[in-house]
């Protein structure tokens, strides 16, 4: 009699558990969209992001989406804007980035000031939403004057607009 019920109760756990994986598996993900804003100057000299092949040129509609023909991104640009990055994905760090970007930095050679504070082994930090990166590769002569005016640039109400406008888009 014991045994019968340990075994009942077995199943009706067993049972329970598989629902509650079910369950579980087919709650959609939690969309992850948020946005950081950064800046990068290559031997003194500010890069430009802005150009068209920076641009995941995802159309911006709803639905319709040739999965396999998409190319998935856990961070892009949108819209022409070179400076605030989009990140769609859990843990994205700042390499992710630049890899996106296709700019291929030795570590040794990036020195970044993120939210205006010296961050070292920067690329390997996770990115978080309205971080303000300002980064450079190689030597800069003028390293104060060019964070300065990155961040009057990548202020967080610069990032917040670009956010805004991203809004009607899936991404
Ligand atoms: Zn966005």
């Amino acid at each position: 009699m014991v045994k019968t019920l340990g075994l009942l109760l077995a199943s009706v756990m067993l049972i329970a558990g598989v629902y509650y994986f079910r369950q579980q598996s087919q709650k959609p993900a939690q969309e992850i969209h948020y946005h950081a804003g950064y800046e990068v100057y290559k031997d003194g000299a500010l890069q430009d992001f802005s150009d068209l092949k920076y641009m995941d040129m995802e159309p911006c509609v709803e639905g319709e989406k040739e999965e396999e023909e998409k190319e998935e991104h856990d961070l892009d640009l949108h819209d022409g804007i070179g400076n605030v990055a989009h990140v769609h994905g859990e843990g994205v760090t700042w390499r992710k980035l630049f890899e996106y970007l296709r700019q291929d930095y030795p570590d040794a050679s990036v020195t970044a000031y993120m939210n205006g504070v010296k961050l070292d082994q920067v690329l390997d930090k996770k990115m978080n939403a309205y971080d303000r990166g300002v980064f450079f590769v190689g030597e800069d002569s003028e390293q104060q004057k060019h964070i300065d005016e990155s961040m009057q640039r990548i202020t967080k109400d610069y990032i917040v607009r670009i956010e805004k406008k991203g809004e009607s888009c899936t991404k």
